[in-house]
């Protein structure tokens, strides 16, 4: 089958990204101040750990200092809320990132309720998504910023556009709707009980998949011209990494769609480390113009 999409580089456009944040850190560094990200990590998950290391290099690549703080997964949750109230207090740390998810029996949600929203960079305290959802924004979690990015550069018309988002977690699926309706387009949320979904993608003009099952998206539900953004990342059994979408004939239909890995992935990192940088410009400006 011919290809006919354009495929959109998520690797290039999040280098294009950094490089832009690098440029303002050294603007920001002239007055003083340097962007800190103190990134919590609980326990031994191998995949936390390969993100957290991912981070901390961009983080260093743009300039930025960060904080390390490693827990055994046998951390008493009192330990964990001080160390965050430490962190919220702290001037030097402009956002603060949980690593999720947090070995049991340890209580997600209020320690995610313990990070001050000014510092959730993010993006996933209650107050942030609900500042999204009145159309008032603050920090959006960082995937779904990713994607309206690259929506963006693929120059997708998203006025009356019809979205399909398939998946409603906290955060992908509901921020991103939320993001698709802000930006005026008529957004359709899918889940695992939505009846015909093979009719509801066929009608949509951009399909953004946030699933994490191999290619459950066929390629022939999706409307000629659609763009696509997949979100999902399924490890097949020989170890290499695909989307939710059935990329081949999906890419023979679409105007423009995302590939696994090197779409949405790369994005998302590029974000935190802006939600970082904006944390710290208000610090900039609202706090002495130089530090010591
Ligand atoms: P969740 O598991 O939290 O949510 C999955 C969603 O898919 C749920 O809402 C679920 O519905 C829905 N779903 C499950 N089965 C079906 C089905 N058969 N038909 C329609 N909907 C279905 O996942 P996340 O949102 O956290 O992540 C989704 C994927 O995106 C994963 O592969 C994850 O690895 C990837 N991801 C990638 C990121 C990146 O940077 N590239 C960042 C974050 C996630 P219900 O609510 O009814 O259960």
């Amino acid at each position: 089958m011919p290809m006919a999409a354009e495929i959109i580089d998520g690797k290039l456009i999040a280098a294009r990204v950094r490089a832009g944040l690098a440029v303002r850190v050294a603007e920001l560094g002239t007055r003083g101040v340097r962007p800190g990200l103190a990134v919590v990590l609980v326990g031994d998950d191998p995949a936390s750990h390969i993100y957290v290391r991912n981070k901390t290099r961009a983080c260093a690549e743009v300039g930025f200092r960060t904080f390390d703080h490693r827990l055994p997964a046998t951390v008493a949750e009192p330990e964990l809320l001080a160390l965050i109230e430490r962190l919220n207090r702290d001037p030097e740390v402009d956002g603060i990132l949980v690593q999720l998810p947090l070995p049991a029996p340890l209580d997600g949600r209020r320690v995610l309720l313990a990070i001050d929203p000014d510092k959730d960079v993010d993006g996933i305290h209650p107050d942030n998504l609900g500042r999204l959802l009145m159309g008032q924004p603050r920090f959006v979690a960082c995937t779904p910023l990713g994607i309206m990015r690259l929506l963006d550069e693929a120059k997708t018309p998203l006025v009356g556009a019809d979205a399909v988002v398939i998946g409603r977690s906290n955060m992908v699926g509901k921020p991103i709707a939320a993001l698709l309706l802000l930006a005026d387009a008529t957004v359709t949320v899918c889940h695992s009980r939505t009846r015909d979904l093979p009719d509801r993608v066929g009608r949509a003009d951009i399909v953004v998949a946030a699933v994490g099952q191999a290619e459950m998206v066929k390629g022939d539900w999706i409307k000629p011209g659609a763009t696509v953004i997949d979100v999902g990342i399924n490890r097949r059994a020989d170890g290499t990494l695909t989307g939710d979408v059935e990329w081949a004939p999906a890419a023979a239909r679409a105007r423009a769609m995302t590939p696994v890995p090197g779409g949405v992935g790369p994005m998302t990192i590029a974000m935190l480390l802006g939600n970082t940088l904006m944390s710290a410009a208000r610090r900039a400006s609202s706090g002495p113009l130089l530090e010591g």
